[in-house]
């Protein structure tokens, strides 16, 4: 057995997900991919390990994923094994120069899990697109026009830690935000600008958008502070926050230096299985809702 199929078969023994494999098909039959942002304009708050392991856990019940890295730092590509020396062009040719989504996509070591890497030099993808026409929308149209979006149940989109252009065409091309965030001081002052921002991004330019759910990462049951920033944004945002709290778990941070998700990396720790709580807390809370319209 290969290793990726090792890791899957691993993966899938784990039983909160198995049961959801059964759900994969029929949220499959409702239509087309539920596109989803990890956004949040601060750094360092666990989006790029959230999109990486949160595809992984989906990939690995089943469902088509693809993960489009928008981050120009690429962090999502090499840790999902795609170092700068290995990546072709990339999600920002994609943007800037309307090549096919087709001609960039690049398959990972997780069946089922293929991914639109960053290109290996990206700096100038955000520049050039500043004069683009359409600007704001080249990866909504970018996804309309590949053909395979109709077979994919999701695309879960990395956004850089910023509110620019790249991160407004994620929340262009999504129907959900999952926001991280990390429980430290100043959690909720952090969040206001990012829902305010999708907030106004629904109003103006996508009808179709909302917050689906804010995961608090790099919870520390060892200190007060974490579970104090818990009750807070609980409090606050109520049941948009998933029950699902990602811990701070060392394999969690080790694992992108290896190229892997934590879940292929060490499966049993607790920041894997955490995520692949997440995971099926996500695909329950979208089979609750009501289908949207497109
Ligand atoms: P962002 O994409 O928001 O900038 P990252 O996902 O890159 O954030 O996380 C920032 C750093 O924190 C990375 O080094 C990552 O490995 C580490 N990290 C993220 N989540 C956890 C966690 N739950 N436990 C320990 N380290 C984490
Ligand atoms: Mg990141």
């Amino acid at each position: 057995m290969s290793a990726s199929s090792r890791a899957r078969a691993m993966i899938a023994q784990d039983r909160a997900l198995a049961a959801r494999s059964a759900e994969a098909a029929r949220l499959a039959a409702i239509g087309p991919a539920r596109i989803i942002a990890i956004a949040n304009q601060k750094g360092g708050v666990g989006k790029t390990t959230t999109a990486i392991n949160l595809a992984t856990a989906l990939a690995a019940a089943g469902y088509r994923v693809l993960l489009i890295d928008l981050d120009p730092q690429g962090n999502a590509s090499t840790g999902l094994g795609l170092p700068r020396n290995a990546r072709g062009r990339g999600v920002f040719a994609v943007l800037a120069e309307g090549l096919p989504i087709a001609d960039a996509i690049r398959p990972t070591l997780i069946p089922g899990l293929t991914i639109l890497p960053a290109d290996p030099d990206l700096t100038a993808g955000e520049m050039e697109l500043v004069s683009a026409t359409g600007r704001e929308k080249r990866l909504k149209d970018a996804l309309d026009a590949w053909p395979g979006l109709a077979g994919c149940a999701f695309v879960i989109i990395d956004c850089p830690p910023s509110l620019g252009l790249l991160t407004l065409n994620g929340l262009m091309a999504a129907q959900d935000v999952l926001v991280p965030l990390q429980c430290e001081f100043f959690a909720l002052e952090g969040i206001t600008q990012i829902t305010q921002t999708i907030e106004a991004v629904r109003r103006r330019l996508n009808p179709g958008l909302s917050l689906h759910g804010i995961v608090l990462t790099m919870y520390d049951r060892r200190n007060n502070l974490s579970e104090l920033v818990a009750q807070d944004v609980r409090g606050f945002f109520g049941k948009k926050v998933y029950e699902t709290v990602i811990p701070r778990n060392i394999r969690i941070s080790e694992a992108p230096s290896h190229g892997k998700p934590v879940l292929v990396y060490d499966l049993k720790s607790p920041g894997s299985q955490a995520y692949i709580r997440l995971a099926a807390e996500l695909v329950d809370r979208l089979g609750a809702a009501p289908s949207r319209a497109a």
